[in-house]
């Protein structure tokens, strides 16, 4: 079997499909993406693969991910990781429809039978959170994941502080003791006011707190986990294990590689053993479409330290297009009780509506996070 031809696809709302064909007939999808930066990534996975996949073996997936990652002299970072990823992620799916076996089945099996998953919940007042979060407990959902604020000064006032705690606590009594929410700070404060908004939020007992610092401040986050009760997670940003090795070794709780960001199903598959060395659990970052989805389902079940899975279904700032809306096969996204089903089809598991797709493709917004700035003008983390 020879790969003959690699298509990308960028799609509403705001993401990249690639398309591996070869001459058995056999064809397989991935989701190489970095959001904001989809056509970047587009022309980064049509280079990779003209140089190292057409007219190769797609089953010797370990020897391309080695050339793909290493047989460039300059190498890594967000781009070419994520053009690895999707690459990655369709040659386990061709993997998986050659062997007639799910992806996670070629992985040593499954060790779980249904995958806890999460919703995001929006809102900044406490009564808006208690609303959404009492929504998702009443559509099933366990555990919920929320900003932890919005703009917010590096070190937080003593107002800000105030704002976070009340905001968790009315997740808290919206999901009463047996649910979980997690809270997400994108990287905006200072170690210091890490450390002052994770005593505030300690109360109401987290199931994590993500990105309490920037990644390039992982150097740093020791003293954040150091001290705290509470989990910390990062790792949505960091893209091999050498990276995601220093956040560890610094005691963070849960680490989140991004399947569509971290060299794919290979990578995140070995970054989630490398955790289980240090007692650490794994919840795959997923704000993305259905290929990254299901790509995270095939690392869940067969990853025994996996925690949670985030997933986009309804996510706030999605517009133009909905995750389902590229599958054939939508009962893989179905939730039972907040957790997803083991999906059995060959590959990634999951039919994509290659018509829906191909019509779709350039018809997306261009995608760009908002840039905000501080009330005295200067740049601000979103
Ligand atoms: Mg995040």
């Amino acid at each position: 079997m020879r790969i003959t031809r690699v298509e990308t696809f960028a799609v509403p709302p705001r993401w990249l499909f690639c398309r591996i064909e070869t001459d058995s007939g056999l064809v397989g999808w991935g989701e190489p993406v970095i959001e904001g930066r989809a056509q970047t990534v587009r022309t980064a996975v049509g280079e990779l693969a003209e140089q190292f996949l057409v007219g190769a073996d797609p089953l010797r997936i370990e020897d391309h991910w080695q050339l793909m990652t290493k047989g460039s002299f300059y190498r890594g970072g967000p781009v070419l990781s994520s053009a690895v990823a999707g690459l990655d992620q369709a040659l386990w799916d061709i993997a998986g429809k050659a062997y007639a076996a799910p992806a996670h089945q070629l992985l040593g099996g499954p060790v779980r039978e249904r995958v806890r998953a999460y919703c995001w919940v929006g809102g900044d007042e406490p009564a808006a959170v208690r609303d959404q979060v009492t929504a998702q407990v009443e559509a099933g959902f366990t555990a919920v994941k929320m900003n932890a604020s919005g703009r917010t000064d590096r070190l937080p006032t003593t107002a800000a502080l105030d704002a976070i705690a009340r905001r968790a606590e009315a997740a808290r009594e919206a999901l009463g003791p047996e649910g979980d929410f997690a809270v997400d700070f994108h990287g905006r404060l200072t170690t210091a006011g890490a450390r002052r908004a994770l005593d505030v939020l300690e109360p109401y007992g987290p199931l994590f707190v993500e990105e309490p610092v920037l990644p390039e401040y992982t150097h740093l986050i020791g003293q954040v986990t150091g001290s705290t009760t509470v989990p910390v997670a990062t790792g949505e940003r960091l893209f091999s294990r050498t990276q995601v090795l220093p956040a560890l070794q610094a005691g963070v709780a849960v680490i989140q590689p991004d399947l569509s960001h971290a060299g794919g199903l290979s990578e995140a598959r070995r970054i989630a053993s490398l955790a289980e060395t240090f007692d650490a659990l794994v919840a795959p970052h997923c704000p993305l479409g259905p290929l990254a989805l299901a790509a995270s389902l095939q690392l869940a079940f067969c990853t025994p330290n996996f925690l949670i899975q985030e997933q986009s279904i309804g996510i706030h700032y999605h517009s133009g297009a909905e995750l389902l809306d590229y599958v054939l096969d939508r009962e893989v996204f179905r939730f039972h009780e907040g957790h997803l089903l083991r999906p059995t089809g060959p590959g990634l598991g999951v039919t994509i509506d290659e018509r829906a797709v191909r019509e779709a493709d350039g018809t997306a917004a261009d995608w760009h996070n908002p840039t905000w700035r501080h009330p005295d003008g200067s740049f601000a983390e979103w």
